[in-house]
């Protein structure tokens, strides 16, 4: 801190750090831009990163993740957030008529792989985790009851009565099938609504479009379920009114029936057994409104809030682990480590090749995306980017009177090379000093609690 705090350059340095929000893991440049008139070739102007403190220039690393830069990651939420609402009340682009079609906030989950520690809530009051009247053993000699009501915070929340008895083979595998299990998913959602219609398949798209955006979110027992907003538009997507039959209970129907329709089927390999993946019974569907017990604001809010979140919530790691790792060593829960552990044992077997669980191994086996939308739903995360951009652009202008060239006549021709990312210890405090951005925590997790 001193060494920079000292140094002449100083004030340009805190000048740069504002500039990319506070970002803890900025990425460093070094090269030239140079505007030059298209007609003439005369130069307008030049900026070397030569006058920049350490003669590199830092950009924000733009991660979704809060364990790694709560910054960028509080960037990508609120982008997140307004695209999600934006597909539910209109702006950015889309007709505010979209908020008459119907729309429902889905949760789907995993099935059950072992019973875990898991903290029940009625009215207010927190109940006992897994009581059984007849108590007794499992095959391993562990008890198959748990009375204890437990906290939000207990450590035993997420890992299984018994390791043994929990099936972490088909729990990983389901994390790698997850994604596929989404899209059989939504398939089954459209050729359930176009039988209620009497409709073949294929002619669905012609008088009714199935728009979703969903993100993915890892429970505490190491398992993806996914919380997704799905909208019936017209033909031509959110501008378009859908046909009088699409209601809110046909696709509340729909998705009951495809969440019970779709199946994903794993090979037999050497000591593993063939499997047929499916959804948990548990299924949340809430229709969306403008005002009442489900608003989009709050869907929105949800949303936007899990896209920052990733498996490091359930006590594994935020990064991929190295073939230099000692897994024993690895700062995670045991839960997480077996899960590891059988990722990398069947990221190793050739049937199981294609899922690459090896290297998706700190994900427990889930490489899908954590927020994707179908194309129709809103904007996109690019759109708001540009369009921010085109905005401090201007905000730049108007201050510095710098560029003022007009778009078309001028060349711009630019050199950036990479030359590394990070701060030091000292730079990070100073810059969460000058930002008031928050360090994330060292070692705990810094997931958000789950809504009620
Ligand atoms: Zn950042
Ligand atoms: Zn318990
Ligand atoms: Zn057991």
């Amino acid at each position: 801190m001193a060494a920079r705090l000292n140094r002449t350059d100083f004030h340009r340095w805190a000048a740069r750090t504002r500039t990319t929000g506070g970002c803890l893991q900025p990425v460093h440049l070094r090269g030239a831009v140079e505007y030059r008139d298209a007609l003439t070739g005369t130069l307008l102007h030049r900026y070397t990163t030569g006058r920049e403190p350490g003669g590199t220039l830092r950009v924000a690393c733009k991660t979704r993740r809060v364990s790694r830069c709560p910054s960028c990651a509080e960037t990508y939420r609120a982008d997140t957030y307004h695209l999600i609402r934006a597909g539910l009340t209109g702006g950015k682009g889309v007709l505010t008529t979209v908020t008459e079609h119907p729309a429902a906030f889905v949760t789907l989950t995993a099935p059950s792989f072992g019973a875990v520690h898991a903290r029940r809530e009625r009215d207010g009051k927190t109940l006992a985790c897994r009581p059984r009247r007849d108590g007794g053993t499992c095959q391993h000699g562990r008890p198959v009851s748990c009375t204890t009501r437990h906290g939000a915070e207990d450590a035993r929340l997420g890992q299984p009565l018994c390791a043994q008895c929990f099936d972490y083979r088909a729990a990983v595998l389901w994390n790698a099938h997850a994604p596929e299990l989404w899209r059989r998913f939504t398939l089954a959602v459209r050729r359930h609504l176009a039988r209620t219609a009497g409709l073949r398949a294929g002619e669905l798209r012609e008088v009714l479009t199935v728009s979703f955006a969903k993100v993915a979110e890892y429970q505490r027992r190491g398992l993806v379920h996914f919380h997704a907003v799905i909208r019936l538009d017209g033909p031509d997507g959110p501008a378009a009114a859908p046909p009088a039959w699409a209601t809110h209970d046909a696709l509340a129907d729909a998705v009951r029936h495809a969440r019970g329709a779709v199946t994903v089927r794993t090979p037999e390999c050497g000591d593993v057994p063939a499997l047929e993946l499916v959804w948990g019974v548990q299924l949340d569907i809430r229709p969306i409104a403008t005002t009442g017990a489900l608003t989009d604001r709050a869907v929105a809010g949800y949303v936007a809030k899990y896209a920052t979140k990733a498996a490091e919530c359930v006590g594994t790691l935020d990064r991929r682990i190295r073939a230099t790792d000692d897994v024993d060593g690895l700062p995670v829960t045991d839960h997480a480590r077996r899960l590891i552990t059988t990722c990398l044992r069947l990221g190793a077997v050739e049937t199981f090749a294609g899922l690459r669980l090896a290297e998706w191994a700190h994900m427990l086996g889930f490489r899908g995306h954590f927020s994707t939308k179908s194309r129709a739903y809103s904007t996109t995360l690019g759109r708001l980017r540009a369009e921010r951009c085109n905005h401090n652009q201007r905000a730049h202008e108007v201050t510095t009177g710098r560029l003022p060239f007009d778009d078309d006549a001028v060349l711009v021709v630019a050199h950036w090379r990479y030359v590394g990312q990070g701060l030091t210890p000292g730079e990070r405090l100073l810059t969460t000093a000058l930002t008031g951005t928050p360090l994330p925590a060292l070692g705990t997790s810094t997931c958000a609690r789950r809504p009620a």
